[in-house]
């Protein structure tokens, strides 16, 4: 917490005040460009390796970036909220309130929830978690779908598959799919390595991710 703290004096000292004008901007609306949907794994930082500025994307954050297929989750409390209907609203929000024209999903190397995925190990009494992971089972089957990808950790490989296999669960949303046949909405799948601090891209010729900037 005092690391968090130094880092509020630290923004308000040094930071804020070349943001202030942008941020009385920002007060009266946003208009990002893009819905971002990341894992809340705390080494992946979106405004970063996009260097992105405030207003710029709409992020959604959750354990394991997933994307519950539309109107399919089964874990639907007796008054019929869900978890999912997070992520539905977030999309439907960017979509319909905000008219984005471009979808992220980012998954990214070393992913805890992708592990847990693999493994099925996760704390016993954890049933949120568990039930929020159930989820993500697709991915597993779209993992055999995939015989190219080629990250050499079977853990990384789940989880590209698993950055696939959410967007075609963004599909199943009716507002994803009408707008992204009437060529209104673009889809991406991207994955972030870790360890090389590198923003991979789906290639859909070659079928594995490939680094974004290619070094010349
Ligand atoms: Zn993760």
């Amino acid at each position: 917490m005092q690391k968090l703290l130094a880092g509020i004096h630290d923004f308000h000292r040094r930071v804020r005040p070349g943001y202030v004008e942008r941020f009385a901007h920002l007060a009266l609306g946003q208009a990002p460009d893009c819905l971002f949907v990341a894992c809340a794994d705390s080494r992946v930082v979106p405004n970063l390796f996009a260097s992105t500025d405030p207003g710029d994307l709409f992020v959604l954050r959750n354990v394991g970036n997933i994307v519950p297929a539309c109107c399919a989750d089964p874990s639907h409390s007796q008054d019929g909220s869900s978890s999912a209907d997070s992520v539905g609203a977030g999309v439907e929000f960017a979509l319909q309130a905000l008219d984005v024209r471009d979808v992220v999903v980012c998954g990214h190397s070393a992913c805890g929830a992708m592990r847990a995925l693999a493994t099925g190990q996760w704390p016993a009494d954890a049933r949120h978690l568990g039930a929020w992971l159930a989820q993500a089972r697709p991915s597993l089957a779209r993992l055999e779908r995939e015989p190219r990808l080629d990250a050499p950790d079977p853990v990384d490989r789940l989880s590209q598959a698993h950055v696939l296999q959410q967007l075609d669960h963004l599909r199943s949303y009716p507002e994803v799919a009408r707008r992204e046949a009437e060529g209104r909405l673009a889809l991406h799948a991207w994955w972030f390595d870790l360890a090389r601090a590198e923003v991979l891209a789906w290639d859909a010729t070659s079928g594995r991710f490939l680094p974004l900037v290619r070094e010349t």
